[in-house]
C-alpha cells in the first residue's frame, strides 16, 4: 500500500520558491529519507505532509487522503516531531507522556498501554521522574521520541530525529526507528543531513537540493551511480 505520494508539489514563501514540484512515493512500513544541504526544502516537505502548510503548487497524500481537503483524515494517521520541538519543561518525563497520552485517548487508545509504550520507548530509567528541565538533549529527544510513537501512528514524520546528538542517545533513536518499521510497520519520512545516519536507517532516501529532488533510490544505489563513498560526496 502506498503510504505517501507527492506529485509535482510546490511552496514558495513570497518569492522564495521552497520546492519547485518535487515528486516521490513511500510505500507503507518504509523507512524513507529526504535528505539535503540546508535550504533544500525538507522541513517544507516534512510541514506540507504534516498538514501544517498548504502547498502552493501540486498535490500530497497520506494513505489516500489529501493533506489539504482531508487535513483532518491525515492527522489521525500521523504523529509529527518537528526540528526544534521541546517538552513541558515542568512536568516530569512521566507526567509529559502521561498528558500526552490523555489526549491521545481519544483516539480509542488506553492510556495505560501508550503510556507503558511510551515509558519504554524513552528508556529513561528512574530519570522519567525528574524534571524535563534536567534532561539533556538526547533525552528530551528520546522522550519527543516515545511521544510520538506511542499511539503507534500509521506514519511518523521525523524532522532531523537524531541531529546534533551524542552517538548514545543517535543510536538508542535510530534502533527505535528501526524496530518500529519492523515490528509494528509503521511508515517512517525521515529528514536529515547526516549521511551516514540515512545510510544505516533508510530503505530508500531521496536527494534534494534547492527544492528539486535530484535523485531517489536506496543508499547502496546512490553511493554506486554516483560514485561516491558516502552520500556526502553526491552534494560537492
Ligand atoms: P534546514 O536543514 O536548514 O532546516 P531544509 O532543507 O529543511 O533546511 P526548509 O526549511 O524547508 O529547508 O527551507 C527551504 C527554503 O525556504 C529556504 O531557502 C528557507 O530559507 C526558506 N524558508 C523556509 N521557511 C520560510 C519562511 N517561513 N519564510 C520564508 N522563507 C522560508
Amino acid at each position: 500500500m502506498t503510504a505517501i505520494k507527492v506529485e509535482n508539489l510546490e511552496k514558495d514563501y513570497g518569492k522564495v520558491k521552497a520546492l519547485k514540484g518535487i515528486s516521490f512515493e513511500v510505500e507503507e512500513g518504509e523507512i524513507f529519507g529526504l535528505i539535503g544541504p540546508n535550504g533544500a526544502g525538507k522541513s517544507t516537505t516534512l510541514k506540507i505532509l504534516a498538514t501544517l502548510l498548504i502547498p502552493t503548487g501540486g498535490r500530497a497524500e497520506v494513505y489516500g487522503h489529501d493533506v489539504v481537503s482531508e487535513a483532518d483524515e491525515v492527522r489521525k494517521l500521523i504523529s509529527y516531531l518537528p526540528e526544534e520541538a521541546g517538552a513541558y519543561k515542568n512536568l516530569t518525563g512521566y507526567e509529559y507522556l502521561e498528558f500526552m497520552a490523555k489526549l491521545y485517548s481519544k483516539t480509542g487508545k488506553s492510556v495505560e498501554e501508550m503510556l507503558k509504550l511510551g515509558i519504554e520507548i524513552a528508556g529513561l530509567g528512574e530519570r522519567i521522574h525528574d524534571k524535563v528541565a534536567t534532561y539533556s538533549k538526547g533525552m528530551t529527544r528520546k522522550l519527543l521520541l516515545a511521544r510520538a510513537l506511542m499511539v503507534i501512528p500509521k506514519l511518523a514524520i521525523l524532522d532531523e530525529p537524531a541531529s546534533g546528538l551524542d552517538i548514545v542517545n543517535a543510536y538508542a533513536i535510530r534502533q527505535t526507528i528501526k524496530r518500529f518499521a519492523r515490528d509494528e510497520g509503521v511508515t517512517f519520512l525521515i529528514s536529515s543531513h547526516n549521511m551516514l545516519e540515512v545510510e544505516f536507517l533508510c530503505d530508500r532516501v531521496a536527494l534534494i537540493n534547492k527544492g528539486i529532488i535530484i535523485d531517489i533510490g536506496t543508499p547502496k544505489e546512490l553511493k554506486e551511480k554516483y560514485n561516491a563513498e558516502n552520500l556526502e560526496e553526491v552534494f560537492m
